[in-house]
C-alpha cells in the first residue's frame, strides 16, 4: 500500500510517500520568506505553498521511485492551521485523488504529530496503548491520553502561548532569527542553565501557561541592558540555557503530575519542540528517575513533515476510513472530534 501524504498547515510545504508504514520519501520545502518578518505571514505562506506544492509532490514521488498510478490513497492535513495554507494542500489532494480515482484521507495535524511514532523505523520502538503524549509545537502545548490510534483525550493544555511561541518570542527579545527555537537550543548547550532564574508560572492541574515567562524575560532583559547595553551579547549562552532550563522544568513537572493522575508511565513527545536536545535528555533521564518508558521521535518527524501525515493516512486506510470530496479544511480542528 502506497500512501502519498501532503502537509501544508503552516509554513512548510511537504510531501511524503509511505509504503506499508515505511517512509520512502519525505520532502520538506521550508519557506524562508517569513524570516524577514520575524514570524509567519499567512498570505505569503499560502502563496508559497501554491508555488511549492507541485514540485514537492513530484520530488516525493521521484525519490520514492514510484509513479502516481501506483498510489493507493492521498492523505492531507485538514487542520488545525492557517486557513489559506490548509486550502492549498486540501484542494491539491482532492483534485489528485479525484483524477486518479483513489481514496482521499483527511488527517488531523495534531494527531499526526503523535502518530508519527507509528512510522516503521529500525531502532525506534512504538508506544503501547494507553500512553501519554506531550505535543509541544509552534501552536500547541498539550498532554494527551492516547487510548488508541484515533481515540485521544486532551488532559492538559496551554491557557495562552504554546511552548514553541515561548521559544520564538524569547528569541525575538534577544534579537535572534525566526524561528528561534533551534538557535536557543544550540546556545543553551554552551551556557550555564542556572545563571539566571525565571519564576515558573503557577497554573493548576495539568494546564500550562507561557505568556508570563515571556514577559518576565522581557523585563529582565530591559533591566539588565539598561545597566549594561552589552548584556545580551556578553551573556547570550547563559540566558538561552536559563530560559531552556526553565521551560524544561515546567514541562517535566506537568508530566510528573500527569503520570500520577493517570497511572500511565509510557510517555511520548511530538511536535517541533520535541527536536529540542534538552527536553529529549530530560525525558530520557525520567526513565531512571521516575520509572518512565519514553518515546522520542526521529528528528525529521518532529517539526512539520508529510511523513507523519502519510502514516496517519496508512492507519486510516487499513480501517477504510476515507473522506468525501466535499470535505473542508478546518483551521481550528480539535484533536478529538
Ligand atoms: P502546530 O503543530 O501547533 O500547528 P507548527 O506546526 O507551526 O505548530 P511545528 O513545526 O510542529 O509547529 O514546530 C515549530 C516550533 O518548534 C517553532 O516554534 C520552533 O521554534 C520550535 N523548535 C524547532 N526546533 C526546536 C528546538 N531544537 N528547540 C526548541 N524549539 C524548537
Ligand atoms: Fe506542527
Amino acid at each position: 500500500i502506497f500512501i502519498l501524504g501532503i502537509e501544508s498547515s503552516c509554513d512548510d510545504t511537504s510531501a511524503a510517500v509511505i509504503h506499508n508504514g515505511k517512509v520512502l520519501s519525505n520532502v520538506v520545502a521550508s519557506q524562508k520568506i517569513h524570516e524577514a518578518y520575524g514570524g509567519v505571514v499567512p498570505e505569503l505562506a499560502s502563496r508559497a505553498h501554491q508555488q511549492n506544492i507541485v514540485p514537492v509532490v513530484h520530488q516525493a514521488l521521484k525519490k520514492a521511485n514510484i509513479t502516481k498510478a501506483q498510489l493507493s490513497a492521498i492523505a492531507f492535513t485538514r487542520g488545525p492551521g492557517l486557513m489559506g495554507s490548509l486550502l492549498v494542500g486540501t484542494s491539491f489532494a482532492k483534485s489528485l485523488a479525484y483524477g486518479l480515482n483513489i481514496p482521499l484521507i483527511d488527517v488531523n495535524h495534531m494527531q499526526a504529530h503523535i502518530l508519527a511514532h507509528f512510522i516503521e523505523e529500525t531502532n525506534f520502538k512504538k508506544p503501547p496503548f494507553p500512553f501519554l503524549a506531550m505535543t509541544i509545537s509552534g501552536g500547541h502545548t498539550q498532554i494527551v491520553n492516547v487510548e488508541d490510534y484515533f481515540s485521544m483525550t486532551v488532559i492538559g493544555e496551554t491557557i495562552d502561548d504554546a511552548v514553541g511561541e515561548a521559544y520564538d518570542k524569547s528569541g525575538k527579545i534577544l534579537g535572534l532569527g525566526y524561528p528561534a527555537g533551534p538557535e536557543i537550543d544550540k546556545r543553551a548547550q554552551l551556557g550555564n542553565p542556572k545563571a539566571f532564574t525565571f519564576t515558573k508560572p503557577k497554573v493548576d492541574g495539568l494546564n500550562f501557561s507561557f505568556s508570563g515567562l515571556k514577559t518576565a524575560i522581557l523585563y529582565f532583559i530591559q533591566k539588565e541592558t539598561k545597566a549594561n547595553p552589552n548584556f545580551i551579547n556578553e551573556n547570550i549562552n547563559d540566558i538561552c540555557a536559563s530560559i531552556q532550563y526553565t521551560i524544561i522544568g515546567i514541562l517535566i513537572d506537568k508530566l510528573k503530575k500527569a503520570t500520577k493522575a493517570t497511572g500511565i508511565k509510557h510517555i511520548a513527545i511530538g511536535g517541533g519542540v520535541s527536536a529540542n536536545s534538552g527536553i529529549r535528555k530530560a525525558l530520557q533521564d525520567g526513565e531512571q528517575k521516575f520509572g518512565w518508558t519514553t518515546y522520542i521521535p526521529k528528528f525529521e518527524y518532529t517539526t512539520d513533515n508529510a511523513a507523519m501525515i502519510a502514516i496517519v493516512g496508512y492507519l486510516k486506510f487499513l480501517e477504510a476510513n476515507f473522506a468525501e470530496q466535499d470535505i473542508m479544511a478546518s483551521a481550528r480542528l480539535k484533536i478529538s472530534f
